[in-house]
């Protein structure tokens, strides 16, 4: 923003006034001037995805800014640094990716933030054990937080990593620490609702066909075999090939419901309804499940019970036990 001179005036005025205002009732300017402090001094910290924002913005509270790079419509494997963002990532005291070669066109830039002493860490990485990860053809799967008992690890983490970086005194520190375990919880019960949701659909219907390979951490943990026309990144082209040995997977296997994904096309998901349907076997579209980012969902956690009430209704399952209610639902008063 440019102001003129006059503009300058008028606004040095405003701000005089203003300390007028403040000093004459006392402990207002101490506040106003404390919050004006504390807010240009919060430490930045610069999430790549919603679904790490999401938990860094809740186990950090007031404690730092945290930003996110890719918004909730922003396919990760595709994303490519504004200046501005770049601008960010160089002024965070924390910076946090997800790692496994989801962000990447993003990595030379995040090599630049490590190399230049900011703290960076690959969370996907540093929540999984040894032989947790998955890989396809010696490419490790990124989609980690597909799997909500998984992802639940990232509260503690970030929460290390946070004190690590920003060194919070003891009672911030205390706080810190009882948000994480607090988000850990309802992380847990996500897991726990969609396995529940999952587990409504029948055996023989339990086969998940989508846009690209993102489900496979899903379907280790809930029972779903699953199935992607394209592989582990977008970047990667669905051959004719794959798209017909997935229509004679859908054939043989009377599969209801193929699903697309919001941050993918669906050009090759709508060429397997027309192919099993020249097979005779008709094949709906189950719906639009968000893989890589939230999208109208808004947040992880309505994403992941958008994507398992979707898969349910479509593949023959229930989407909500009426014993049971979602984990962000308020309780009844
Ligand atoms: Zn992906």
């Amino acid at each position: 923003m440019h102001l003129n001179r006059r503009q300058l005036t008028a606004s040095g005025l405003l701000a005089a006034s203003a300390l007028v205002l403040a000093s004459l009732t006392g402990c207002a300017e101490s506040s106003v001037s404390a919050t004006a402090a504390s807010a240009a001094a919060r430490p930045i910290v610069v999430c790549t995805t919603t679904m790490i924002g999401d938990v860094a913005q809740e186990v950090a509270g007031d404690l730092a800014d945290v930003h996110v790079l890719f918004g909730p419509t922003v396919d990760p494997h595709l994303f490519r640094a504004t200046r501005d963002d770049v601008a960010l990532l160089m002024r965070a005291d924390l910076v946090i990716c997800n790692g496994f070669g989801l962000e990447g066109y993003l990595e030379p830039h995040l090599k630049r933030v490590s190399e230049t002493g900011i703290p960076l860490m690959h969370l996907a990485e540093s929540i999984l054990k040894n032989d947790e990860a998955m890989s396809d053809a010696g490419v490790v799967d990124p989609h980690v937080w597909m799997d909500a008992s998984l992802w639940a690890r990232t509260a503690p983490a970030i929460a290390k990593a946070l004190t690590d970086a920003l060194k919070p005194e003891a009672a911030s520190l205390q706080t810190l620490n009882e948000r994480a375990a607090s988000v850990e919880q309802r992380l847990l019960e996500l897991d726990a609702h969609s396995e529940s949701v999952i587990s409504s659909i029948p055996d023989h219907a339990r086969i998940l066909v989508t846009a690209h390979d993102a489900f496979r951490y899903f379907g280790r943990r809930y029972n779903v075999r699953v199935e992607g026309v394209q592989g582990l990144s977008t970047a990667s082209e669905g051959g004719l090939r794959a798209i017909e040995s997935l229509v004679d997977l859908i054939v043989e296997s009377k599969i209801p419901a193929v699903f697309v994904e919001s941050t993918v096309s669906s050009r090759n998901i709508k060429a397997l309804v027309e192919g099993a349907g020249a097979r005779g076997q008709a094949v709906s579209l189950g719906g639009t499940l968000h893989s890589d980012a939230p999208g109208d969902a808004g947040t992880y956690i309505r994403m992941v019970e958008h994507n398992v009430d979707t898969i349910a209704a479509a593949l023959g399952g229930s989407t909500l036990r009426e014993d049971e209610q979602p984990p962000h639902a308020e309780s009844p008063q």
